[in-house]
């Protein structure tokens, strides 16, 4: 059997990525879901939502981000020219925001009083608290002990902002822990609670849903790109945690066949040792989050806990329409390394004056790999993701340099 080559209609209306996606939870929470798939269907085309999410949009996070020639790491890599989506300069910081817009306004749509999530780094939790600080809502959000102590700061601003952060000890006391959690409580606030997921997965309609508040990422580019160059780009290039940035940039233009992709996982300390986050490169498909994916597993199929330099790269899994685009080869997954992500951290600082997120460091490390390879007339854009404010404290630490907390 054929799949449907139109990237851009997926997924079907179950859900499913060809063999991916889908709905993987409790008959309990089925009526939530099937209602937030209901309310969106409805808002996703009409004009009202839509000039709303564009307002806050432009006024409160700052967009069009803009879509900036870097210069001198295009000369200095002696390659193709190189362009940065500047997503790094959103409100908070990073790409999330634009996600937990659209879903907030549709949460409020919904008459919903009571704002849920889970967060791994604390990066969703930031976005989120945000957002519901912005619209009034109480917000809850459920954090592993373990992240809690490792990322106090995140947990600072999220209670700074008016977030109540629910520490959970269960299990791995992670992400995947503070995921299940999450999932328990919308059950048992069946009526008033809104959940917002962070990243392009969870049970259908989130994976698309996300996908579809984040494209405008890529929809900016190809104006920002065609005023810039008359033309559409050769490469479009991005990092990989559950896949939401990636997408972001790359939905617009899945269609173009001319146009290659590459995805960016993180290999932690190298594919081939336990330490990595590389769903795809080193994961199997299994179920986790309420969809059908490829996910960091151990041989009897308990969830492994990933690792990167980059927090919010070391999710186990991966969403589920990457899955399905990594097995049509639609777009190219590979992986950069730890310390390959730090080298490209200092690189990018240094010849820029863009302190990047270590996410997309993970991006620019391959491409500072394959650029000297390339034909100086190709275009590449770059999804800046993220900024390096945040990880000042991890870098330091890596080279070995004391700084005041
Ligand atoms: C959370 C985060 C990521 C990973 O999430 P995706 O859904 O893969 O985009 C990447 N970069 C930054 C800056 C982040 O905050």
């Amino acid at each position: 059997m054929s799949i449907n080559k139109n990237y851009k209609n997926w997924p079907d209306n179950k859900g499913y990525f060809g063999k991916f996606g889908g709905r993987y939870v409790a008959e309990t929470l089925m009526p939530l879901i099937l209602e937030v798939e209901k309310n969106y269907n409805k808002l996703k085309g009409n004009k009202s939502f839509i000039k709303e999410f564009n307002y806050y949009a432009e006024n409160y996070i700052g967009r069009p981000s803009p879509l900036y020639f870097a210069e001198r790491i295009t000369k200095d890599l002696n390659g193709p020219k190189i362009y940065f989506k500047r997503d790094e300069l959103n409100h908070t910081g990073a790409h999330k925001i634009n996600n937990c817009l659209g879903q907030i306004l549709l949460a409020k749509k919904m008459k919903k009083k009571r704002i849920i999530a889970e967060t791994g780094a604390g990066q969703h939790g930031v976005a989120v608290a945000t957002v519901c600080a912005l619209f009034n809502l109480p917000c809850i959000v459920y954090m592993g002990e373990k992240d809690i102590e490792r990322q106090s700061p995140n947990v600072f601003r999220m209670k700074l902002l008016g977030a109540e952060v629910r520490s959970v000890n269960s299990g791995s006391k992670s992400l995947k822990d503070a995921m299940n959690e999450a999932l328990r409580d919308w059950v048992t606030n069946v009526k008033d609670t809104f959940y917002i997921i962070g990243t392009v997965a969870g049970p259908h309609p989130y994976p698309s849903m996300v996908r579809d508040f984040q494209s405008i990422i890529g929809k900016e580019v190809r104006k920002q790109i065609l005023k810039a160059e008359k033309r559409l780009p050769d490469i479009l290039i991005a990092c990989i945690g559950g896949g939401s940035n990636a997408l972001g940039l790359f939905y617009e233009f899945l269609n173009e066949k001319r146009i290659k992709m590459i995805a960016v996982e993180a290999a932690g300390y190298g594919i081939n040792t336990n330490k990595h986050a590389a769903s795809l490169s080193g994961g199997r498909a299994g179920i986790l989050h309420g969809n059908k994916t490829y996910l960091l597993q151990s041989k009897s199929g308990q969830i492994k806990e990933a690792h990167s330099i980059s927090a919010g790269l070391d999710y186990p899994g991966i969403g589920p329409e990457h899955s399905f685009l990594f097995e049509n080869k639609r777009i190219k997954y590979v992986s950069a390394t730890d310390k390959e992500a730090l080298d490209a951290f200092k690189y990018c600082s240094k010849l820029e004056g863009i302190i990047p997120a270590l996410e997309p460091s993970h991006a620019l490390a391959y491409l500072i790999k394959i650029a000297p390879k390339l034909k100086k007339d190709k275009i590449v854009v770059m999804n800046m993701c993220g900024r390096g404010d945040k990880d000042i404290f991890t870098v330091a630490e890596k080279l070995n340099v004391k700084i005041n907390e």
